[in-house]
């Protein structure tokens, strides 16, 4: 069989005519295979979803409860038979509850690996290099420029800035699904135990991550009354960082605005945000875990789903490795 008659990219998504399943789907379908949480990934309004039961809880946190018609959990490592597809769910190491999705028929494996990373994150279980033939990777940090630090030097920097600037609440930016909760699970493990404050918008994440034995230490709500406006001086504020653009942050005292993503590496996107601690802190791999990742499954063909997709697709040519690009639309990821 030619792994397309098994999975094909669609305008939904990636899809799978014999088990007529879609991964992933950007648009709503009769039966969907999710990867991990982020919104890119995981839309509501399927009429059956198959994912891990974190991924279940998170969509339903994120959605409400009626995400979707009907929901199947699969455990890591467990094979479910959809109309004589085997779907198989392994760790991915991006956030919690994130999986890779082994697709199997007739001996042909295709590995649907969503987002993913290699570092070290005691937030989610770490990737699994999975076997395959067709090894399907995402390309966000796609390009040989793209290192990113070792996240606990980065949380140095805040700790750092901190002593600095004792009067001045240290904002710190960070998509509400996974990188808040790194984030505030790294300034524990960098051994600050103040309170940590966060905005409303990570509560319900942050309550769920600790039911599911993350402990994040003593995190509050950063609710500023009229009375407490000293409460904040010197404090760390975690919160999405669309809420730092509007009056929300203004109320803090001289408010020091620092940001967490693997973009801070490109400079001037930090200067345009206004950003004065960037954080290179991702989710995703950088160019040389992809490399390191792709020479470990060792597939005989790779197949690029979004991201910068040409660099990765030339560097598996020139090891004489068949690769495409799929040109999926739709992830423009939320937990870079
Ligand atoms: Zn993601």
């Amino acid at each position: 069989m030619k792994p397309e008659a098994l999975l094909h990219p669609t305008p939904a998504g990636l899809f799978c005519p014999i088990g007529r399943f879609h991964v992933d789907p950007v648009r709503p379908v009769e039966r969907a295979l999710i990867t991990h949480g982020h919104s890119d990934h995981a839309r509501a309004g399927h009429g059956k979803v198959l994912a891990t039961r974190q991924t279940l809880d998170i969509m339903r946190i994120r959605y409400g409860e009626d995400f979707c018609g009907a929901e199947q959990a699969v455990g890591f490592g467990e094979s479910v038979d959809i109309d004589g597809v085997s779907a198989c769910f392994h760790p991915a190491g991006h956030v919690l509850g994130s999986a890779q999705i082994l697709i199997q028929k007739d001996g042909l494996r295709i590995n649907v690996s969503g987002d993913y990373k290699r570092g070290v994150d005691p937030t989610c279980a770490s990737f699994v290099p999975v076997p395959c033939d067709v090894f399907i990777t995402e390309a966000t940090f796609g390009l040989p420029v793209f290192h990113h630090p070792d996240p606990k030097a980065e949380i140095g920097k805040l700790l750092t800035s901190l002593k600095q600037f004792p009067d001045r609440s240290h904002l710190v930016g960070a998509y509400a699904l996974g990188k808040a909760q790194r984030v505030i699970r790294l300034i524990r493990d960098c051994g600050y135990d103040e309170p940590i404050y966060i905005h409303g918008a990570l509560a319900k994440l942050c309550d769920y991550y600790q039911g599911q034995g993350i402990a994040l230490g003593d995190i509050r709500p950063a609710t500023i009354e009229k009375s407490t406006p000293d409460l904040f001086k010197g404090a760390v504020v975690v919160g999405p960082p669309s809420a730092f653009q509007d009056r929300w942050a203004r109320r803090f005292n001289e408010p020091l605005i620092s940001f967490a993503s693997g973009w801070m590496m490109v400079r001037q996107r930090a200067k345009q945000g206004g950003v004065e601690l960037p954080l290179v802190i991702s989710d995703h791999c950088d160019w040389p875990e992809l490399l390191e990742t792709i020479r470990e499954v060792s597939p005989s063909e790779v197949w690029v789903t979004h991201g910068r997709e040409e660099a990765l697709v030339r560097w598996c040519e020139l090891q004489g490795l068949p690769a495409r690009p799929l040109h999926l639309v739709g992830y423009e990821d939320e937990g870079d």
